[in-house]
């Protein structure tokens, strides 16, 4: 069955095709601009060179319309015909206290991702537009939500609830929700694989650490603890966001700066984080270059991301009292050979300690632990799409 996985933002579209046969990548694609001039479709079939056709695209219905075509054309399509999709799978940023896993699409789970929205305003309305437009385009097609949400559902009261008036939990779903569900979850079933080991026997500590950062900690499969919250803003530092920070400073801050209503949480999440600190980029390949050239604001937020790396890894041994493997994924967590290396510094009491060698690596699923290291520390591309792709799969496959 060929299955196509969508994941819409409010002005993009990222796309993929994967036979799940043999779960082969067959083309993806990357569309930008919607709704505003420039539209444009990166689509690549694997293996070929990427076709790029710039056309106005008004809304979501026209990007999937550019998709659907794209993926049927003669040249570069992997189809010759919408009857080979088996089935579609959204990401869904938000599914609340819902759903606790994937879920075949139907009226009431639209229903509740659009009660959802009021929790992520930024995230499920394009995810929702994203899923309007198959059903209206491929009404035939069965599809599937896949929340960002839904892995972290498992964590106990104690992790999600926050020391807040607990009628704001009643009245207003304020909790930790967590998100980067769908990578940890994919990259601690690889774990689990690559050690040779059942998920249900291992305590693992997840760091996905890409733009956006969290760590989750996964006790015998099920997820305990997630350093993201009631939004992506809290947890780690991360390229423009400012992770945990004292609430009282929003307060202070707004007065010192006399900023306008929105402005706050505009600098939280924009403007703050190894950006903000190092006042060069929210790049790490910049930031280690500014480093290279004597820049101390750009050491400095390098310390402070591993810092925060490093608390959390430290709370999560101790709430799952102790810890078999460390899992480094996302674009700073599989590419950054002297992040990792700050971050496992001097934690042998810990039982962690990285091979200085072994960790001279990029992108490649590897153990990067010493020999001798009592914790393994791995490194796992993520790949939520495949993710997706395998939870729509799992649903179709039981209606058949
Ligand atoms: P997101 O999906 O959250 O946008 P990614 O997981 O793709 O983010 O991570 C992107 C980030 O990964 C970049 O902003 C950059 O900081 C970091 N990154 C990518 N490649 C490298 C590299 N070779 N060395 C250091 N950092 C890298």
């Amino acid at each position: 069955m060929k299955i196509l996985v969508i994941n819409c933002g409010s002005s993009s579209l990222k796309y993929q095709i994967l036979d799940m046969t043999n779960e082969t990548l067959l083309c993806k694609g990357l569309v930008e601009k919607i709704g505003i001039d420039g539209s444009v479709i990166n689509h690549t079939k694997i293996g070929q060179d990427k076709f790029v056709l710039e056309t106005p695209m008004k809304d979501h219905k026209d990007a999937i319309a550019q998709v659907l075509a794209a993926i049927q054309d003669p040249d570069h399509g992997v189809v010759t015909s919408m009857s080979e999709i088996g089935a579609v799978g959204h990401r869904v940023v938000h599914g609340g206290e819902h759903y606790a896993d994937s879920v075949l699409i139907d009226d009431e789970v639209m229903k509740v991702i659009e009660e959802c929205s009021d929790l992520a305003p930024l995230h499920n309305p394009p995810n929702i537009a994203g899923i309007e437009a198959c059903k209206a385009l491929m009404p035939d097609t069965p599809m599937v939500a896949v929340f960002d949400t839904a892995f972290h559902q498992t964590m106990p009261p104690e992790s999600y609830i926050y020391a807040l008036p607990y009628e704001y939990y009643t009245k207003y779903g304020i909790r930790r929700y967590g998100f980067h569900g769908t990578s940890h979850k994919y990259v601690a079933r690889r774990a689990a694989e690559m050690l040779n080991v059942s998920l249900e026997d291992l305590k693992l500590i997840t760091c996905h650490l890409g733009n956006g950062a969290s760590v989750s900690a996964i006790k015998h499969g099920k997820c305990i603890d997630t350093s993201m919250g009631f939004t992506p803003l809290e947890g780690l530092v991360m390229g423009t966001r400012s992770g945990d920070i004292d609430p009282a400073l929003v307060t202070y801050i707004r007065e010192k700066e006399n900023l306008a209503p929105g402005k706050a949480n505009e600098i939280l999440n924009k403007k703050s984080g190894v950006l903000g600190i190092s006042g060069v980029s929210s790049d790490f390949r910049d930031i280690e270059a500014a480093v290279e050239e004597g820049n101390e604001r750009a050491a400095l937020a390098l310390k402070v991301f591993a810092h925060k790396v490093r608390f959390y890894i430290g709370a999560y041994i101790a709430e799952m009292n102790g810890c078999d493997a460390i899992v480094f994924t996302a674009g700073v967590g599989e590419n950054d050979i002297t992040m990792r290396e700050l971050i496992c510094h001097d934690l042998g009491n810990l039982g962690i300690k990285i091979d200085p060698l072994k960790n001279k690596i990029r992108g490649k699923e590897t153990i990067i632990s010493a020999d001798d290291a009592k914790v393994k520390a791995l490194l796992i591309p993520t790949n939520e799409e495949l993710m997706i792709a395998r939870d729509t799969f799992q649903i179709i496959k039981k209606l058949k």
